[in-house]
């Protein structure tokens, strides 16, 4: 893996490759920007980067020592924390920052990526901000976090911060292609990852569920209203992804509304779909609700034709 391997976010891509040219690391960095989108990888080869032996080049060495022990998980001067539960915890991070007192073992640096930093507990970022405030010269602290909003402005004023953008259409569609090894041709399909790599890889998995709900929908001019209800059976055997199946089911006809001729009522079922998804967050009035939606979406799309 290096950083050409990664899809995306260019400008941060160069930005960190330049820092490790000109030795201009630093010891706190905040990562941010939505889940799924690559921080951690982004971060995981910053640090392989930092603890390389052979900085000459753009990419780690993968022959150094320092490299070998990374590639198998064994790293001395590499540390990762991820959340315990809901949370990270005081003590987690407790004994990670008396570590941060030895000195590193193969590299001149070590690094530390806690992942999911907007979640750790008020005592657990005031243990942090202490070696942030009087960080040892080879400590290299990567917070990652969805959002920037949960962390002390305390600890904030000390790192180095990374906005990281979701991915575009076209950047979605080349993971897909690369990394998955699946050529999507489906606008719909690139559209329901916005613009995550994880979101991309869940959508993947669901290929054949997705492609049934794609051929219903594609034919609700054509079948009737009963007909179109029973398919409340498909949404049924999948409850556990109802909600991407009603997300898909939005953008299907959003796609569609824009080469009808009856656009107010795509835009009226789209709007069925959305309170679904409302509703579906708060209640567990499944049944009636998937059902509701069913009878509208068709209702919307067909009733309102037939008068127009
Ligand atoms: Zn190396």
């Amino acid at each position: 893996m290096s950083f050409n391997e990664i899809i995306g976010n260019n400008e941060n891509k160069q930005f960190l490759i330049s820092t490790i040219k000109n030795e201009k690391v630093v010891h706190s960095y905040l990562f941010f920007g939505t889940d799924g989108i690559g921080k951690k990888m982004f971060a995981t080869q910053f640090a392989k980067m930092i603890l390389c032996n052979d900085k000459l080049q753009e990419k780690p060495c993968n022959k150094c020592k320092a490299c070998m022990e990374f590639n198998s998980g064994n790293n001395p001067d590499f540390f990762l924390v991820e959340p315990e539960g809901n949370s990270i915890k005081i003590n987690q991070v407790r004994q990670l920052m008396k570590t941060t007192l030895e000195k590193p073992i193969e590299s001149s640096k070590k690094v530390y990526i806690i992942n999911n930093a907007d979640t750790m507990t008020k005592e657990a970022q005031n243990g942090i901000l202490k070696t942030l405030e009087e960080p040892q010269e080879y400590v290299v602290i990567i917070l990652i976090a969805s959002s920037e909003n949960n962390i002390l402005t305390t600890i904030k004023s000390r790192c180095t911060k990374l906005y990281f953008n979701n991915l575009s259409n076209d950047e979605i569609k080349q993971y897909i292609n690369k990394k998955l090894n699946i050529n999507v041709y489906d606008d719909e399909i690139v559209k329901l990852c916005n613009g995550s790599i994880a979101k991309a890889e869940e959508v993947m998995q669901k290929q054949d569920l997705l492609e049934k709900v794609k051929h219903f929908i594609a034919n609700i001019e054509k079948i009737s209203k009963l007909n179109f209800i029973r398919q409340s059976q498909l949404l049924n055997d999948n409850k556990e992804d109802v909600l991407l199946i009603l997300e898909y089911i939005y953008i299907i006809l959003f796609y569609r509304a824009k080469r009808v001729t009856n656009i107010n009522g795509y835009i009226n079922a789209m709007k069925v779909v959305q309170e679904a998804i409302n509703k579906l967050a708060i209640s567990n009035n499944f049944d009636m609700t998937i059902d509701y939606m069913l009878i509208k979406i068709w209702e919307e799309i067909n009733e309102k034709n037939n008068r127009g």
